[in-house]
Parts: C-alpha cells; structure tokens; sequence
C-alpha cells in the first residue's frame, strides 16, 4: 500500500468519527426538540435524523476521499520530481544520497553483503559538446543515463551528480561482482554513438570505483572512487579501475551533519 493510499484511510477514519459524532449529537438534539410532541412524532424526527445525517455524510466522505488521494498523488509526484534529474531522469545528488544511505544500512551486521560505489564520467565530454554542439552533448548525456539504468538492477541506485559524472551504488556479493557489472557498461556505453555520420562521435566513459563491506561515509568514499577515476583517466580513459575499501570498524552507524559516518569503536 503507498504512503498516500495509508494517509488517506486514516482521513477517512478521521471523517467516519466526526460524522458518527454529528449523528449522535443531531439524534440527542432532536429527541430534546421533538420530545414535547409524542413518543410518536419524537422517534419518527429521530430516526429522519439520523437517516438525513448519515446519508449527507457519504458525498461528503467521496469527495473528500477523491480530493485527497488525488493530493496526496500530486505531492508523490513533486516528490520524485524533487529526486529526479531533470535532464536524464536518473536521480539528482538528493535522491542518490537517499538510496545510498539506505544501502549503507543495508550493510550493518551483514559481513556477506558489500557495496560498490562506481563514478562514471564521459571521456572527452567537452569535446563532444565543441564539435557537435550542446544539444547532441544533452543527447548523449541521455543516452549514457538510459544505458547506465538498463543494464543495473530496480534496486541499484544511479544518479547525475552533475555535468557529464553519474555515480553508481550496486550491491554485490564481493568486488569480482561489482568490477564485472562496471566493465559491462563501459563496453555498453562504448557501443553508443551521437551524431550522424561523419559528424558523429562515439561514445566513452572512465570508471573510478570502491568496494566496501562496513558503512563509510559518502565523502570518504567518493574520495576514494574519485582517485580511481583520475587513475583511470591516467591510464588512458575508457576504463574501469576499482579497489577495496579496508572494513573500518563494527560498523555501527551514527547521523554526523547529515552524513552517515561509521562509528569509530573497535
Ligand atoms: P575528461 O575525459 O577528462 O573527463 O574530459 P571532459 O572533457 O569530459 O571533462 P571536462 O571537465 O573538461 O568537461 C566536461 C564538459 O561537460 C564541460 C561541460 O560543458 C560539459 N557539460 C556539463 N554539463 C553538461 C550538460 O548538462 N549538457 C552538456 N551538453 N554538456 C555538459
Ligand atoms: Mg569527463
Ligand atoms: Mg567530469
């Protein structure tokens, strides 16, 4: 059940209490009222009453059940939009930071399950842009993403931090894993070509990447992704270069500045 579809029965509760309340408190009024004309006439208004009050609540309970649920829509849909980038539909720093905290979790007294951090830069990027202009960089920065998203799983997470760099974190089993599914979308992405015909460009990318078993902070490892990129790009770009990240710790999580840190106890 989504979040919204949750909210909206406990509104909707909310709404059946309220009215079973006015039913009561019409039905008590009425019998004060009408209690002067005969038991008669007095349970007739009753039961007019409680009639009149229950059946006014239920267009009332539709159209507010209608109202909020196409709200609550409304406000998933700005809430991705807010995840998203724009321009590739993959998720923006904020998303990415979203999931990969919730991989990091994930890795907390679960010594069998690691996770790899991937940074995935265009080669040459300017180059495209100067030789075949902005928009068929745009078009290639696309294609890279879509490309990026179909060959990882649902649950990998994949985002555009910014200008021609995605990142990438993929759970797997060890670092041979991870290193085989890297090496899979730089042939993948080596295979895309922008342009047409001789005024076209084929595409490359460098991977920089860290596999890790315990919970590291972000910033710690994209530093260390990072290095890998620039060896990568070193040594000649279109390329994967990858290492370990030693375990740190226990791996008990604590919230620093909005980062997740590892705790430092051993
Ligand atoms: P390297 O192989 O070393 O990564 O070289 P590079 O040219 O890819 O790297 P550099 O950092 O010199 O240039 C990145 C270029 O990416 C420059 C910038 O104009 C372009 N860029 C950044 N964001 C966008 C975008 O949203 N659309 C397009 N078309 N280009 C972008
Ligand atoms: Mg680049
Ligand atoms: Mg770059």
């Amino acid at each position: 059940m989504s979040k919204g579809s949750a909210r909206t029965k406990i509104l909707c509760g909310e709404f059946l209490l309220i009215a079973v309340m006015v039913v009561l408190a019409a039905t008590a009024l009425a019998l004060w009222f009408f209690r002067a004309y005969g038991e008669h006439v007095m349970m007739s208004a009753v039961g007019f009453t409680i009639a009149v009050t229950t059946l006014s609540a239920l267009p009332y309970l539709a159209y507010l059940a209608f109202r909020v649920s196409s709200l609550y829509a409304d406000n998933d849909g700005l809430m991705r939009a807010a995840l998203t980038d724009r321009l590739t539909g993959v998720l923006n720093r904020q998303g990415f930071d979203q999931q990969f905290r919730a991989h990091l979790r994930a890795l907390v007294g679960q010594p069998e399950r690691g996770l790899m951090l991937l940074i995935v830069d265009a080669d040459h990027f300017k180059r495209i842009n100067d030789q075949l202009g902005h928009p068929v960089g745009d078009i290639a920065l696309k294609k890279i993403a879509t490309t990026l998203k179909r060959l990882t799983r649902e649950t990998d997470a994949v985002g555009r931090l910014g200008g021609e760099e995605f990142v990438i974190a993929l759970p797997c089993g060890s670092s041979e894993q991870g290193e085989i599914v890297a090496e899979r979308l730089r042939a993948a992405i080596n295979r895309l070509y922008v342009g047409s015909g001789t005024k076209g460009a084929q595409l490359s990318v460098s991977i920089g990447g860290v596999f890790m078993r315990t919970p590291h902070s972000f910033a710690q490892v994209y530093e260390a992704a990072d290095a890998n990129l620039y060896r990568a790009k070193d040594g000649g770009r279109n390329r994967c270069t990858i290492t370990k990240i030693a375990a740190g710790g226990r791996g008990r999580l604590r919230g620093l500045d909005g980062d997740l840190m590892l705790d430092a106890t051993r």
